[in-house]
């Protein structure tokens, strides 16, 4: 058991990596080490056999310094604590990195929503808000979808807190749909803000974007809007590759003129899976799952899922690749991310270039708390000046110290977290 993979444990050595290198003191190492707050509670709930099954949730606060927690609910049958601490974490640093005025949070409950009704849901979701309802809300915490909980969930969510709070607070969660609170943009803005950092990058490059090829690993919400504003900026995309359930594997699919978005979506079922026959009936070669990663191209994204760039995969990465922007949360292990480091290939880390989602729900939370919202443009444009803004300090910081991008990105988040805490006198 000692040396199974454990999220948590991993996310405080990284810390403590970057606490040497900002050379943090004691106080305030042992401060974020840890998370601030945590409930652990039960949810007792009437099935619809009528039996009472009883689930277990929590919610992790790892650090409000710099404003309210802000993180996912997770539905999944192997959360851990640890798992919820070690993400809590994360996103205290995520939001840092892009300088919103957030925290740190996650949520889950132990639970499969495959194996619960539409009601078993609901109630699991009402059940879970009456247990922390005094300890979350739109000043402490905001929660939000995450691994299998839905715009739904959130509504029902933001219903039962109302009722036990007696009054409107859509600024509570985000993640809602449109109707009723959420932000245009939403859908959007996690693929975009992949590709603004990309932009960015190549300019320092001074890399023209028109003529530049990518290949993208996956073809849902994140893959699907990078390919298409890459290509509206003049790249050309030539694979994107997508799990097959059918044939339990995945596929490279590849044009080297260039994939069609439009079409290519219009045989992509709700899961992100490209219909196999229709792609090769239109010319689009179909080649094996890790084919993404070898292709004569500029710029890689990884967007489908973690642990996907790999020691044993690493070398095949073609020698024209500048810059590997992290769609996914954690896609490159460490192994791997020494291969890449050691080949000069500029990094993007995954909690700078994905941040765009949690910066468009921020907004939600703005527009909601100001019963105020925003045309779509201004969302976009928007989220384009703060995704700029933040690669750019990271990117000045790794150039004066040498750092590697990651570690860099790691030092601002770190030291803003830290600043904000000796601010209010906390260490
Ligand atoms: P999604 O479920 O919409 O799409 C996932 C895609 O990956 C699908 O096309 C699926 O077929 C493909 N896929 C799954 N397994 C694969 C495999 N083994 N090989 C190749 N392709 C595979 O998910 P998404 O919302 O696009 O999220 C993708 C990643 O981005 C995840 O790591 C997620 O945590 C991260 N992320 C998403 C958001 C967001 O706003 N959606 C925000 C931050 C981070």
């Amino acid at each position: 058991m000692s040396n199974e993979f454990n999220a948590f444990t991993m996310a405080q050595r990284q810390f403590d990596a970057v606490a040497e290198l900002l050379q943090l003191e004691d106080g305030i190492r042992q401060l974020l080490r840890s998370p601030q707050r945590e409930y652990h509670f039960t949810i007792p709930i009437r099935m619809d056999d009528g039996a009472v099954k009883v689930f277990q949730g929590f919610r992790v606060q790892h650090n409000d310094a710099r404003g309210p927690a802000k993180g996912g609910i997770r539905f999944h049958p192997q959360e851990t604590i640890d798992t919820v601490r070690a993400l809590a974490t994360w996103m205290t640093w995520k939001c840092a990195v892009v300088d919103i005025p957030l925290g740190g949070g996650k949520g889950g409950v132990i639970c499969d929503p495959h194996n619960l009704s539409p009601r078993e849901q609901e109630a699991l979701c009402r059940g879970w808000v009456r247990q922390v309802s005094k300890n979350i809300g739109p000043i402490n915490d905001v929660p939000a979808p995450d691994v299998m909980t839905n715009p739904q969930h959130m509504v029902w969510i933001l219903d039962e807190y109302e009722k036990l709070a007696g009054g409107h607070y859509p600024g509570m969660i985000t993640g809602k749909p449109v109707e009723v609170g959420g932000s245009l943009g939403r859908t959007e803005a996690t693929g975009y803000g992949v590709v603004f950092t990309v932009r960015e990058a190549l300019q320092r490059m001074d890399l023209p974007i028109e003529g530049i090829r990518a290949s993208i690993q996956g073809f849902g919400n994140v893959a699907q809007y990078a390919a298409k504003l890459l290509i509206e900026l003049g790249a050309t995309v030539v694979a994107v590759s997508c799990w097959d359930q059918q044939d339990q594997t995945s596929y490279t699919y590849r044009k080297t003129d260039g994939i069609d978005t439009e079409f290519l979506l219009s045989i992509t079922n709700r899961f992100g899976a490209i219909d196999k026959h229709k792609a090769e009936a239109a010319g689009y070669q179909r080649l094996e799952a890790d084919a993404w990663l070898e292709q004569d191209v500029q710029i890689l994204i990884p967007a489908a899922l973690e642990n996907q760039i790999t020691a044993d995969n690493v070398e095949r990465i073609h020698a024209n690749v500048k810059i590997l922007a992290e769609g996914a949360n954690g896609p490159t292990t460490p192994e791997a991310d020494q291969v890449l480091k050691r080949r000069g290939v500029f990094v993007i880390p995954d909690f700078l270039a994905n941040a765009g989602g949690v910066t468009c729900s921020y907004f939600e939370q703005v527009q909601c708390n100001t019963n105020f919202f925003w045309p779509k443009d201004e969302v976009l444009s928007r989220l384009d000046q703060k995704m700029t803004t933040a690669f750019h300090a990271v990117a000045d910081l790794a150039e004066e110290t040498g750092e590697y991008m990651r570690d860099a990105a790691y030092m601002i988040a770190i030291q803003r977290v830290a600043t904000a805490c000796h601010l209010r006198g906390w260490a």
